[in-house]
């Protein structure tokens, strides 16, 4: 991939680069180790009960589900996106660092007592603080996504966020059919989260986190993905049983995209923001997907 980005200008190498993240980067929820994952979960989900699912591994292996008016509209997203970013050319590391940064500073004056970072107490339980800021961490990213996704329901960001909604069929590339505004809003919220953060462990450690950190509490997520995340936007009624209470499953995120269950289940990983706020539902019911949607033109310029 870097041989065919080497001789490009280097605003479609940056472009090239994005795309070709999508499936190469173990960060990016359509990484193909994930896609195998899924593909996998589904082979184990059919053969346990043959008789009655295999009709739902039919339209895999047909063109039509991967090309189709609601596909088609999604490959442009995912190119326009990955153009527009790099064009933006917004760095995710470089805005965590300048936020950080003016949140110590922040921390600091407010706070002026509650420095620990040369309390021996610190360094002497540093493993389980670091633990408590890893769990703190996803906690706060995973509630912050509930947060966003809830807003953008509400009727002033609603017509950005009904672009993704518009998808007749779901395939796990509708992950990423998302209007440029409501992928800005959620990359804002990822440099916020994690900027004030890491700006509040600097305040209280007196170091920065450490890389086993980052990569603890990527290790959620990677369960997550490895979990089947890429089946949520897929015809797979994936469920898990007594654990939807903590953990969306892929079938109630395939009930969130139904014309019954709009409101119910705007989790990311954890369900129970859902059961907190009175939006949990579980994924046992039929969901019904929109039948036709607006040309895409339309729908980025947020018409009604
Ligand atoms: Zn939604
Ligand atoms: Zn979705």
């Amino acid at each position: 991939m870097s041989e065919i980005s080497a001789g490009l200008p280097p605003l479609l190498s940056d472009w090239w680069q994005s795309l070709s993240s999508l499936l190469l980067a173990p960060e990016s929820r359509t990484f193909w180790g994930y896609w195998l994952s899924a593909a996998l979960i589904v082979l184990l989900w059919t053969t346990t009960s043959w008789a009655s699912r295999k009709h739902y591994l039919k339209p895999w292996f047909t063109l039509s589900y991967w090309w189709n008016t609601s596909t088609r509209q999604e490959y442009a997203l995912i190119v326009l996106n990955a153009l527009l970013f790099s064009f933006l050319g917004l760095s995710n590391v470089f805005l965590i660092i300048q936020i950080a940064i003016n949140s110590n500073a922040f921390f600091s004056s407010v706070f002026p007592a509650i420095n620990l970072s040369d309390n021996s107490l610190v360094a002497t339980n540093s493993a389980v603080l670091i633990s408590i800021y890893a769990v703190i961490l996803f906690l706060v990213d995973d509630a912050s996504r509930y947060g966003l996704h809830r807003l953008l329901h509400s009727r002033w960001l609603w017509r950005i966020h009904r672009v993704h909604h518009s998808a007749q069929v779901l395939t796990p590339f509708t992950l990423l059919r998302l209007h440029p505004l409501e992928q800005l809003l959620y990359q804002l919220r990822l440099v916020l989260v994690h900027g004030v953060l890491t700006g509040a462990y600097f305040f209280i450690i007196g170091s920065t986190p450490e890389l086993w950190l980052i990569f603890g509490v990527s290790g959620f997520i990677w369960l997550f993905n490895m979990a089947g995340a890429n089946l949520r936007h897929s015809n797979i009624p994936l469920r898990y049983g007594k654990l939807e209470v903590l953990l969306i499953s892929p079938a109630q995120h395939q009930l969130h995209h139904g014309a019954g269950g709009i409101h119910y289940n705007y989790g990311s990983v954890l369900a129970i923001w859902d059961y907190l706020f009175n939006s949990w539902h579980s994924g046992k019911h039929d969901f019904a997907l929109p039948n036709r949607n607006m040309p895409l033109i339309k729908q980025l310029l947020l018409k009604r």
